[in-house]
């Protein structure tokens, strides 16, 4: 379904387009399959089978390395060209970050490579701006990249880069926050597509869980996600675990109710379960060996429904300009998934467990997910999508969008693999500098189009807050003087 959907299925045939570059992105990210099942593998098993789908549960292919557990080998993926890899000790924390050196994380292959061969990878940097450079410059540069310090606590330090090309990959809320920025609030980037925030998908996710009433068995065992099947020919299920210590995912979670009205319905209905069922609040909220008593039940759907991210203020940013998000009226993201709710039913009863979801899922009917994607897509020309089939972004040569944000629908499985395989298109699409001769220039806008100095903004921002500080100040100090003279 997902390389034939709508969005983008007439622009090519992606998937023999993109069937070299999954390989590549498999070989990158060191792939393979879980060679583990644990007790909550077991139970999913047995629920494939009653749904007569035991035919579709499989091991998960994971980017960890599975030699012998413990033991720290030269690279075993890159001809010993890479660091080293530790077998996997299947100690569920891949969630939180692998500690143990097994989990192939972006800086053992990609930034690993980048640094060794002469990037430089400027760490806690925000990117605030993209300035366009007009006409021919001697050194082909064509854009000012404008980025501060994220850990500055006030008074952010700016700096900028400039480059002959540029490849936003900041991921869906980062991406369409800083290109929002840069069309509508400094306007350096005027002719960016409209599209930008729209058509913003969730991987129709619903994130679920059990909580065993006792610690009878160990689920925190295996890595992260160890199998998955298919409840129907939509819909994927996989268990998902956490390591002993981490457990603060639950602060987000109640007691899974009957997710029917409004808030004040809901919560109701909540107090009643919790009085009515005290052992499944306390279960899924209090008791401590949550990690040890949980599956996470993470079901997705290749299905179409969507949002929409715009600019905005909100309780949520804080009265601050920033993104929120705007339901679809046509296709809007459900919060209950049904046949993935009847599992996670089926689960608690036979982990003698509470099931549970988010807050907002419980209280909100607003589901929550941890795959967003979409929201810059691929598309005919700047009515339609936000970038052309290779990635590059319409009205501005050599501006690059290569991330989450260019996914243009429900996976209904993980993203990370097709993220690295289109992105590995994109970037294959681009000539290598040696290649090239000559970048064309930029063409300045035949009207003149006003920009805000990003830096003036801050310089006038700092004098306000001296202001705000030093004018009451001085205020009393006169006030003091005058009352002892
Ligand atoms: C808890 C959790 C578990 C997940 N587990 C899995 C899994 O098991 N398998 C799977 O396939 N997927 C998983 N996903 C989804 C997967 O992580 C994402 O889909 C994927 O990482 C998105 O890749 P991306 O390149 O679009 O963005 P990201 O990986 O989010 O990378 C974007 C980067 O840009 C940085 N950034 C943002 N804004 C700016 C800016 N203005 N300037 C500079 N830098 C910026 C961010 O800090 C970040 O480092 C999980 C997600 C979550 C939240
Ligand atoms: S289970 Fe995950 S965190 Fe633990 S060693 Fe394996 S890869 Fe690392």
């Amino acid at each position: 379904a997902f390389f034939e959907a709508d969005e983008w299925a007439g622009l090519a045939d992606w998937e023999t387009e993109l069937a070299p570059h999954y390989q590549t992105a498999n070989r990158m990210l060191g792939v393979s399959e879980n060679p583990k099942f644990w007790p909550a593998d077991q139970i999913l098993l047995d629920i494939a089978k009653e749904l007569g789908q035991e035919g579709t549960f499989e091991p998960t292919p994971v980017s960890i390395y599975f030699g012998e557990p413990g033991k720290t080998v030269p690279d075993p993926y890159f001809a010993g060209e890479g660091p080293e890899r530790t077998g996997c000790i299947h100690c569920g924390g891949c969630m939180v970050g692998c500690r143990h050196n097994a989990k192939n994380s972006l800086d053992k292959n990609y930034l690993y490579f980048a640094e060794k061969w002469g990037a430089e990878v400027q760490p806690e940097a925000n990117a605030v701006d993209i300035r366009p450079l007009y006409g021919k410059r001697p050194d082909n540069a064509r854009y000012e990249v404008v980025y501060e310090r994220t850990t500055d606590w006030i008074f952010k330090r700016r700096k900028s880069i400039w480059a002959r090309n540029v490849v936003v990959s900041a991921g869906v809320l980062g991406t369409i926050e800083l290109l929002l920025k840069c069309r509508d609030e400094t306007k350096s980037l005027p002719k960016l597509s409209r599209q930008i925030g729209v058509r913003v998908r969730s991987n129709s996710e619903a994130l679920m869980g059990v909580t065993a009433y006792d610690d009878a068995v160990d689920y925190s065992e295996g890595v992260a996600i160890s199998s998955h099947f298919w409840i129907d020919e939509v819909t994927s299920v996989e268990p998902v675990r956490y390591s002993p210590g981490s457990s603060f995912m639950r602060s987000l979670t109640l007691p899974l109710i009957k997710m029917e009205g409004s808030f004040g319905k809901r919560l109701v209905e909540l107090i009643m379960a919790g009085i009515r069922n005290p052992l499944d609040l306390l279960s899924v909220r209090i008791l401590p060996g949550w990690a040890q008593k949980n599956t996470v039940i993470l079901v997705m759907q290749t299905v179409e429904n969507r949002m929409h991210l715009k600019q905005g203020r909100s309780i949520w940013t804080l009265f601050r300009k920033g993104l929120v998000s705007e339901r679809d009226k046509r296709l809007p993201i459900p919060a209950v998934i049904d046949v993935g709710r009847r599992v996670v039913d089926r689960f608690a009863e036979k982990a003698r467990g509470a099931p549970w979801s988010g807050i907002s899922d419980v209280l909100l009917n607003t589901p929550a997910t941890a795959h967003i994607l979409g929201g810059c897509s691929i598309g005919e020309d700047e009515t339609q999508g936000v970038v052309d089939i290779n990635h590059e972004v319409f009205n501005y040569p050599g501006l690059y969008v290569a991330d989450g944000s260019v996914i243009s629908a429900n996976l209904g499985v993980n993203p990370s693999l097709t993220i690295t395989a289109m992105t590995e298109r994109a970037m294959s699409c681009i000539p290598a500098a040696a290649e090239i001769e000559e970048y064309p220039p930029l063409l300045p806008p035949a009207v003149h189009m006003p920009t805000v100095d990003l830096r003036r903004q801050e310089r006038r921002r700092r004098i306000a807050l001296f202001g705000l500080f030093a004018i009451p100040i001085t205020l009393i100090g006169v006030f003091i003087f005058l009352r002892k003279t």
